[in-house]
């Protein structure tokens, strides 16, 4: 037998467990894959979109700020050309040259954007200098530069370098101004014999290129070795870049805070120094923040423009969360609608042909609930139904023979196998019967006792098979001459008794009477041609319906005596009791 533990497995060990677990697996695979790719995206957009930033951001600060920057080195460079000024460093002493070189200053002062100039004569190392208010008119020389003081390192170091005009970012101490200087050396015949210039206030200089207005973006100036020129913050920037040593310096490199960045970034600044209008980003990490880095180089003043952008901050990837709640929605409703479905299909046909099992099991041959479909589940589902219909036919013929044995059996019990009357045990069911209705009516039950008269010899005679037959013949003549519901039986060997279930005394003698002579009316005739001559005597009498059955059996039993001691071949009636 199978056992519904079978039919009806733990919930974990289920198709349905089973398959609610892939689906969230399946699901979380999906939804993870698709988030990777998604941040994947977004970080490739965002760096693109930087690095286009980026780009634009050097080609506006060459074009927008830094143009000022050009124009004062190329006006600078123009007076470091001029005959006068070359003269004058020659033979500082002389009134006239001096006349003419300060008439050339004071002509220039008026060009450069600040109104201001600087002339340092290397000979004697004189400064000269005026402003915008004119304010050192006639007393142009400020102060005298000496290769002892570190504050005045600049000059001595620009002048070595042998290089073209340079800027320098420089906190004058002296003249309480912080400006970037345009610092050109004069040439006699290529031999430096003094330094001219402008300079242009910082302030202005970082409000105009560096304070970028927009938040998340820093736009810095950095010489080639990294030192900080200029900076939206003033603190951050390395003034005297020219005369410090590498290892004081503020550079770009002391903000980035891996290794790898640091240089990361001077390989894309050698790069983007050799290229021109190359522009190169990445992310590096400032202040535990993702930043992306761009580099541009501004060839004319040997800078480059550093743009960092905070990402996070610029874009922000909220921006992008509805997308991600679409897609995760998208791929929930997807997941879910398959394992809907999955259930519709499969799990939900399964489940009723379990159900269809478990009626089956219960005894219910009759499948109801046939898939209809052509599928495996669908033909599982008829073959069962196939399968159930004959197990129940097989059971209801089991049972209709088992019916048909059991009645058979029991009428075995109650009938007498030779002469195919009732037993003593068939007649005692019978009688019983036959008083219960006798007693609704009001009737008077009759009850015979038959003895065939010496029978024995009829035995001894003709054999104990002639006395057989002999036997069936008169149960056949009972059965004959008596109405339906009188119950004829054998009540052992040679003794048959009768109920008669409607009885008066009048009946009673009548009928006992033609019983007897039904019997002796004739010989009975056996297999073998031989006749044997039968009479019988009868003991009768009439009963109540609710005397016990032993009872009345012992009164015809004592009138049948009676007539065996007559001389047999009669009918005695007892009286009733
Ligand atoms: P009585 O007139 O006093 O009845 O004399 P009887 O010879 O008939 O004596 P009894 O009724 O006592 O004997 C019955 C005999 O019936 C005894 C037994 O051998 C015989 N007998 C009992 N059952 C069967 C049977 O099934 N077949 C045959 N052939 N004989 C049977
Ligand atoms: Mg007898």
């Amino acid at each position: 037998m199978t056992t519904p533990a079978r039919l009806k497995p733990r919930f974990a060990a289920s198709l349905h467990a089973r398959v609610l677990l892939l689906t969230v697996a399946i699901f979380i695979a999906t939804a993870g894959a698709a988030f990777v790719a998604f941040n994947y995206l977004v970080d490739r957009a965002v760096v693109r979109l930087g690095t286009l930033f980026a780009e634009k951001q050097v080609q506006f600060d060459r074009y927008r700020g830094l143009e000022t920057l050009f124009r004062e080195a190329s006006l600078a460079q123009t007076l470091a050309r001029s005959p006068a000024i070359i003269e004058w460093a020659h033979d500082e002493r002389d009134p006239a040259v001096r006349q003419r070189g300060l008439a050339e200053l004071e002509h220039y002062r008026l060009a450069f954007k600040d109104h201001s100039y600087f002339f340092v004569i290397g000979g004697s190392g004189n400064y000269y200098f005026n402003d915008r208010d004119n304010a050192y008119e006639g007393n142009q020389l400020r102060y005298t530069l000496s290769p002892e003081n570190p504050r005045d390192g600049w000059y001595y170091k620009t002048i070595a370098s042998g290089a073209d005009c340079q800027l320098n970012v420089d906190n004058d101490d002296n003249l309480r101004v912080t400006k970037v200087w345009v610092n050109c050396p004069v040439r006699d015949g290529g031999e430096p014999v003094g330094m001219i210039g402008t300079g242009i206030d910082l302030t202005d200089f970082i409000r105009e290129v560096v304070d970028f207005p927009q938040k998340g973006i820093d736009s810095v100036f950095v010489d080639r070795s990294g030192a900080i020129q200029a900076h939206r913050d003033p603190r951050m920037v390395d003034f005297h870049s020219l005369t410090k040593d590498t290892k004081s310096k503020k550079t770009i490199f002391r903000l980035l805070e891996r290794e790898e960045d640091r240089k990361a970034l001077a390989a894309m600044m050698e790069r983007v120094a050799a290229e021109k209008n190359q522009v190169e980003s990445r992310f590096v990490e400032i202040e535990g923040h993702r930043v992306l880095a761009g580099v541009g180089y501004l060839d004319q003043i040997g800078w480059f423009n550093v743009t960092l952008m905070d990402v996070d901050m610029l874009i922000e990837r909220q921006l992008f969360n509805p997308i991600v709640a679409a897609l995760t929605l998208a791929i929930a409703a997807a997941t879910l609608l398959i394992a809907l479905l999955f259930r519709q299909v499969v799990l939900g046909r399964i489940d009723r042909l379990a159900a269809s099992v478990r009626r089956v099991e219960g005894g219910d041959f009759s499948v109801a609930q046939i898939d209809p479909s052509d599928d495996e589940i669908g033909q599982l589902s008829r073959a069962f139904a196939d399968m159930a219909r004959t197990v129940g036919d097989n059971t209801r013929l089991l049972e209709e023979r088992v019916a048909e044995r059991t009645e058979k059996l029991e009428r075995l019990a109650h009938v007498d196998p030779l002469t195919e009357v009732f037993n003593r045990r068939g007649f005692v069911h019978a009688a019983g019967q036959e008083r219960n209705r006798a007693s609704r009516h009001g009737h008077t039950l009759g009850l015979l006792l038959i003895d065939i008269d010496m029978f024995k010899s009829v035995n001894d005679g003709f054999g104990h098979h002639g006395g057989d037959q002999v036997l069936i013949e008169v149960a056949r003549r009972l059965r004959h001459d008596l109405r339906n519901y009188d119950v004829a039986a054998r009540w052992g060997g040679d003794e048959f008794v009768v109920l008669l279930a409607e009885a008066e005394p009048d009946t009673l003698a009548i009928v006992a009477q033609k019983v007897a002579d039904v019997l002796s009316s004739s010989p009975v005739a056996l297999e073998d041609g031989r006749e044997v001559e039968v009479t019988a005597s009868i003991g009768a009498c009439l009963a109540g319906t609710d005397e016990p059955v032993d009872r009345i059996i012992a009164r015809v039993d004592a009138a049948l005596y009676v007539a065996k001691a007559a001389g047999r071949n009669r009918v005695i009636i007892m009286d009733p009791a």
